[in-house]
């Protein structure tokens, strides 16, 4: 287990082999293997991701994500039926997701303009428009047309993140770039942040939410975790490397408060400046 491999051989899967999208070494450690895909961890920046690529259209076309979401919950409820009835018995204790992803929005900025990178049926967006002028983008075209529904017909953009940002954004013309649940589906996520970073007016803040790989329920449950969705999910970050990737592109992370640092979350939460 753990050997370094040279990123030669391909698994199965693989359309081919993926460099880190961190630093763009070639050396890694397989951290564990799924349905023919393999989590590998970046030997020079220990950067966690999925081996092998998968092209946008493929992604769109064969792993659309509300359908991929409901396999794993389908998977889920078979598997761990015990976990998952305690999770929906308990789920009136947490906060309502959209409400948190506001509430983390507004600690930061309370107006302007905000673009938020997938969008995903636009459920965060129909709120935050009581606060900011908001813009989404989204890859899946279902979640495309439902964000379109909620909030407005001409300020949803469907594709590629990046390319639309690159492409139909202005450069410095948004205060906030929304980052939720977005990156660790992003094949180039480097290219993303970067994406973001020109978009952004000089000061202006981009906020994350990913998955968290340092947490220690990660730790306890091995592959049931369930932050590990492949391939769907296909950047895994730490505190360490998603403050480095977002140095990498241009940010200075922002200090994070101590109810979003605890390692018991199975979130990680992420506000940065574009500097
Ligand atoms: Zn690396």
């Amino acid at each position: 287990m753990n050997a370094t491999i040279h990123a030669t051989n391909a698994t199965a899967n693989a359309t081919r082999v993926r460099p880190c999208p961190l630093c763009g070494g070639l050396e890694r450690e397989v951290q564990a293997r799924r349905d023919g895909w393999e989590i590998v961890q970046c030997a020079r920046c220990e950067m966690v991701f999925l081996g092998s690529a998968l092209a946008y259209d493929e992604q769109a076309k064969n792993h659309d994500w509300v359908e991929e979401h409901t396999k794993e919950l389908a998977q889920r409820r078979a598997k761990q039926p015990v976990m998952l009835f305690l999770s929906r018995c308990t789920r009136w204790l947490r906060p309502e997701p959209t409400a948190r992803l506001v509430g983390q929005t507004l600690r930061w900025a309370h107006s302007g303009r905000l673009v938020d990178f997938g969008c995903g049926d636009g459920r965060f967006l129909a709120q935050a428009r009581a606060h900011f002028d908001v813009t989404g983008i989204e890859l899946s075209p279902q979640g495309a047309e439902v964000s379109r529904r909620r909030t407005s017909r001409e300020k949803i953009f469907e594709g590629p993140v990046t390319e639309v940002a690159e492409r139909d954004l202005p450069a410095g013309a948004f205060d906030i770039v929304t980052q939720f649940g977005y990156i660790e589906h992003e094949w180039h996520p480097l290219a993303g942040l970067r994406a973001a970073h020109r978009v952004l007016k000089p000061g202006g803040l981009t906020i994350l939410k990913t998955p968290n790989y340092a947490s220690w329920n990660r730790h306890i449950r091995g592959m049931n975790w369930c932050g590990y969705h492949v391939p769907a999910h296909c950047n895994y970050f730490t505190p360490q490397t998603l403050a480095k990737i977002l140095r990498e592109a241009g940010f200075e992370p922002l200090r994070r408060l101590l109810a979003d640092r605890l390692p018991t979350s199975d979130s990680l939460w992420m506000a940065a400046r574009k500097s």
